[in-house]
């Protein structure tokens, strides 16, 4: 059988509903804020990332999708959008008529990362690009904006971390510090950030590894080093975010992966996907349009990590959704049957919905059918726990387990529930 390449897959249609919830909250929110809409090509030429997202950085170094194509030009599959919304800005000239252009976008990227979950080799983003505007209000209207979408999507315990990275004027200074900080420390970083060292220093302030991160626990920081503006700059866009009520914490280890950015860097991190992980990241980029031929024309985006955020929905989903009954009693084996029928009948009889199955099925099976039943608790009663007089009682949701024996199990399991 023929399957998906790995790290790609589909999207199916018992999935579907939430993710076109998110597209039509996203793109009602942008049209609130005047952002339009942009589609564009998934297949650009490779110069267009190696040139924007730069040449040592994790995604052109290992993770992009490029080959040549019959006629032997180099392409690449989009890792991110906004190489290509500032492509087409150029391309068209958009600034002639109006430097001052909003846009967003929905779409795959392609990125050949080792897949686990939450990461995948084809995923979504929601992006969004604000062209022509220098000032630090648009800073925080965008951050804003990423926290009323997950407001409005129902979404809590997400947190905005906020970074400064400098400006061509103050970020060499910086540079040099922070140069002079790796030399010192040279024996101790990994052999990536030996050689990004030389290149470009910052990136060695994200290093996943744990050396790295001991070694460069005291580097000099970037907001130590803003110049006049850069620091003014900053202080508004922190001011606005108050002022609106946003989540928000100030960290100084915020580099993002990317050459690209200038000033302002943001990224926004939840924890219910387990380890602390990014749904959105995002800044300023105020040189990149000339960079790509373009004028001298400032700008600033985000993405959203859709993938992530539909699996964060999900979770909430489930922990909101009302159980379909409160108890599924899992009988196994012929000993527990007629102990079964009457618990359940009791508790039906006290105004504890419940249900039993009395197929005899393997407790794998049952386990399943109390899931689809969205059975608030399991009661497990196999020939062991029958024996041993200690039936399991199961919260589906908080998954924890209590032991109860057989002889008051009806008061014992009111007193449970009531604890809850
Ligand atoms: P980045 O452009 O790397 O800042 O990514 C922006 C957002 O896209 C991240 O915060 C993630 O939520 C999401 N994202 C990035 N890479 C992947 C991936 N391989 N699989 C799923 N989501 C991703």
């Amino acid at each position: 059988m023929i399957q998906t390449i790995r790290g790609f897959r589909d999207i199916l249609p018992e999935d579907i509903a939430l993710w076109q919830k998110i597209e039509k909250t996203a793109s009602e929110l942008f049209d609130n804020f005047g952002f339009r809409e942009i589609r564009l090509p998934i297949l650009e030429k490779t110069e267009l990332f190696a040139r924007s997202i730069g040449e040592t950085t994790d995604i052109v170094e290992k993770e992009m999708y490029t080959f040549p194509d019959r006629k032997g030009d180099k392409l690449t599959l989009r890792p991110e959008a906004t190489a290509s919304v500032v492509r087409s800005y150029i391309q068209h000239k958009m600034y002639a008529a109006d430097p001052v252009r909003k846009f967003y976008t929905i779409g795959p990227m392609f990125r050949r990362e080792r897949p686990q979950k939450g990461r995948y080799r084809q995923f979504y983003q929601i992006d969004a690009e604000v062209f022509g505007v220098s000032s630090p209000y648009i800073d925080a209207e965008l951050i804003l904006i990423l926290n009323e979408l997950f407001k409005r999507l129902g979404l809590s315990g997400l947190k905005a971390h906020i970074n400064s990275l400098g400006c061509p004027e103050c970020r060499p200074v910086f540079q040099k510090a922070l140069k002079d900080f790796l030399t010192l420390n040279y024996d101790r970083l990994c052999p990536d950030c030996k050689r990004r060292m030389e290149k470009n220093p910052l990136r060695t302030l994200d290093c996943k590894s744990l050396s790295c991160r001991k070694a460069l626990e005291n580097a000099p920081s970037t907001l130590g080093h803003l110049c006049n503006e850069c620091s003014e700059h900053f202080e508004i866009v922190k001011k606005m975010l108050v002022k609106q009520n946003v989540d928000f914490i100030v960290d100084k280890t915020l580099v993002r992966g990317l050459d690209y950015y200038s000033r302002t860097a943001f990224e926004i991190l939840t924890t219910s996907l387990g380890a602390q992980s990014a749904v959105a990241g995002g800044g300023r980029y105020d040189s990149l349009v000339k960079e790509l031929g373009g004028k001298d024309i400032p700008a600033i985006g985000f993405a959203i990590g859709f993938d992530r955020l539909t699996e964060i929905m999900a979770q909430v989903k489930k922990s909101d959704e009302k159980p379909g009954l409160d108890i599924f009693i899992i009988a196994i084996g012929k000993q527990a049957m007629e102990p079964g029928y009457l618990w359940m009948s009791e508790l039906n009889l006290a105004g504890i919905k419940s249900e039993m199955d009395f197929s005899g099925r393997s407790l794998k099976s049952l386990m399943k059918r109390a899931d689809k039943l969205n059975a608030g608790h399991v009661l497990i009663a196999g020939d062991r726990e029958i024996n041993e007089n200690a039936l399991i009682f199961r919260n589906m949701n908080t998954r924890k387990q209590n032991i109860i024996p057989m002889d008051n199990i009806i008061k014992d399991i009111k007193k449970l529930l009531k604890k809850e």
